[in-house]
């Protein structure tokens, strides 16, 4: 098929599945987003990757710190209530990553290094509920959906380039390129900033509900901040400033404090339980 062909038919495709594509509405912060993938196939996409993702893994069984993941990934799972999620809480060995990630469906690792840095329950309820709060909030799927429109989008570029122009094959081939490196920095990274901050805050309101303070949320910044070292990781440039994050949650606190007076759970649970990564 030549490629012009195919520029029309993906443009036509998106087109057509735009239409049909539900608007949905993001928990906690209400927004509206756009989705092209259901939930389901993201359900089962996550269900089959966190078993190749832990395969080689040194997950922790049985120990004291996997049941505090546990404990505290169920109370945020309750607090989120997903009917669809089929909830697991993995601890993985790992003393040097400063890290958890939730897939679609509620698949959740936790490695060792993250906890001197939450140092306790609720800090840790908080970085569980911001990773939990990208499943919700469909964050892959939206930003998988908006990649199908960029590329729809150069597709229709292309379509009128080829009609418009006197430009030859490979002028138009610069010029898509050059509108795609535009459409990354102009979209696409922008959005991720705004996943970061709407995770935050769906993350701290779930922490509430699960009776945890919210009050705790803010700090667990300053402390990742501190254990990345002055050079944060290139991953991290598209994330938004500490101080933007802070000024977010400080904007929703007041929510997160009603939400947590009128949890009926009330655990003790800022008590510092870990100091150091040797586990
Ligand atoms: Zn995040």
């Amino acid at each position: 098929m030549k490629l012009r062909t195919i520029a029309r038919m993906t443009a036509l495709t998106l087109l057509a599945s735009t239409a049909l594509a539900a608007c949905i509405k993001v928990p906690v912060t209400g927004r509206r987003q756009f989705n092209l993938i259901p939930d389901g196939i993201m359900r089962s996409v996550g269900a089959s990757s966190y078993q190749t993702m832990l395969a080689d893994e040194n997950v922790a069984r049985g120990t004291e710190n996997a049941s505090a993941i546990k404990k505290v990934g169920e109370a945020i799972a309750k607090a989120a209530n997903q009917k669809d999620y089929d909830w697991k809480f993995k601890l993985i060995q790992e003393s040097d990553t400063i890290n958890a990630w939730c897939l679609p469906g509620g698949k959740i690792a936790v490695y060792t290094g993250l906890l001197p840095v939450v140092e306790s329950e609720a800090g840790l309820a908080f970085v569980m509920g911001h990773e939990v709060g990208h499943a919700t909030a469909h964050h892959g799927a939206e930003r998988l959906s908006q990649q199908l429109a960029v590329l729809g989008g150069m597709a229709g570029l292309y379509v009128y380039l080829e009609n418009k122009s006197d430009l030859n094959d490979k002028q138009i081939a610069t010029v898509i390129a050059a509108a795609g490196v535009g459409a990354q920095g102009g979209v696409i990274l922008p959005f991720s900033r705004l996943h970061e901050k709407e995770a935050d805050v769906i993350g701290m309101m779930y922490m509430a509900k699960a009776g945890y303070p919210p009050s705790e949320a803010p700090g667990v910044w300053d402390r990742m901040e501190e254990a990345s070292g002055a050079g944060l990781p290139a991953i991290l440039s598209t994330h938004p400033s500490n101080d933007q994050r802070k000024e977010n949650l400080r904007d929703w606190m007041p929510k997160a404090k009603k939400r947590h007076n009128r949890s009926s759970k009330r655990s003790g649970t800022t008590q510092t339980l870990w100091t150091n990564s040797d586990f």
